[in-house]
């Protein structure tokens, strides 16, 4: 139960539904978001809204689909979301997709339908993990030409690969993937970048065909305040595998520790010191602990 904004009405999240020859549910184009909320002093605030709304419109100009709202009012959206929903931190899905209205390639007739939904979610990769740390393969999945392309959209039918790579682990006993380029350099996990620290120094592969995430900025921005060099640059699977400590970032991962990659523990094989630094400080960031 509760309530989904669905083209400009909140509607109760069981009548928020589309047809069946919905556009996008057929060729898988279509962009999202996936933004949190946080429980602060003030109440249940967004994490970085203005930058998850801009990234948002930015894929939509990728695809070549013109979202028929402003971005105040979907930012709005996302704060209704929330509050309608009586969360006091959760997660928001906003998504445009076209609607029903014809088959076939083209899309140019078509109508850009927006909705935005939010729900209470926890630890996206486990509670446990964010203390123990998680068990990566690296994906046998690499990132196609779609991908590597067009990595600032945050698109629907980037994901195929994605899901691909976290069925291949998950079968094989993983926590998580890890994906290459097609040159054999590592990108990032199914829905997360990476990081990894080697003498005291912070490494993340630079935005060649990675998505320009979020809470990677952040980290970097978190480590540049408690000087801790931070280098972006390719990085080799050997590299990760002797790597002092490793991490994902994301939205819904947050700061998560990597303690392990096909089958090589990572450092100490648990959370190393500076990846518990960060995440502690990443939290205390989202919950408004710290001035902006
Ligand atoms: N990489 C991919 C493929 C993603 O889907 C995500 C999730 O949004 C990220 C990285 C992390 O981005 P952000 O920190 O903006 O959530």
């Amino acid at each position: 139960d509760g309530l989904i904004w669905l083209d400009g009405e909140m509607r109760p999240w069981r009548e928020a539904k589309i047809h069946v020859l919905t556009h996008t549910l057929h060729y898988g184009m279509g962009v999202f978001e996936g933004v949190r909320a946080y429980e602060t002093a003030q109440g249940a605030a967004i994490f970085r809204l203005r930058e998850h709304t801009d990234r948002l419109f930015n894929s939509a100009h990728i695809l070549g689909m013109t979202i028929p709202y402003d971005r105040a009012t979907l930012n709005q959206a996302q704060c209704d979301a929330v509050r309608e929903n009586g969360l006091s931190s959760g997660y928001i899905r906003p998504m445009c997709f076209y609607g029903s209205e014809g088959m076939g390639l083209r899309a140019d007739n078509l109508k850009v339908h927006v909705m935005v939904a939010a729900w209470s979610w926890g630890a996206y990769l486990g509670e446990d993990n964010m203390r123990r740390g998680i068990r990566v393969r690296v994906s046998s999945f690499t990132r196609h030409h779609v991908n590597v392309t067009m990595c600032r959209a945050k698109a629907n039918g980037n994901y195929m690969n994605s899901m691909m790579a976290l069925q291949e682990a998950l079968r094989d006993g993983y926590d998580e993937a890890l994906l290459l380029d097609t040159a054999g350099y590592v990108m990032e996990g199914s829905g997360e970048n990476i990081f990894i620290v080697r003498d005291g120094v912070l490494y993340t592969p630079d935005l060649t065909s990675a998505l320009d995430g979020i809470t990677r900025r952040t980290v970097m921005t978190l480590a540049a305040e408690i000087g801790l060099p931070v280098i972006e640059k390719r990085i080799t699977r050997d590299e990760v595998y002797i790597a002092d400590e490793a991490f994902f970032t994301g939205t819904a991962a947050e700061v998560t520790p990597i303690r392990e990659v096909d089958g090589r523990a990572i450092g100490c094989g648990t959370r190393g010191p500076i990846t518990e630094r960060l995440q502690s400080l990443y939290f205390d960031q989202v919950h408004g602990r710290r001035g902006e």
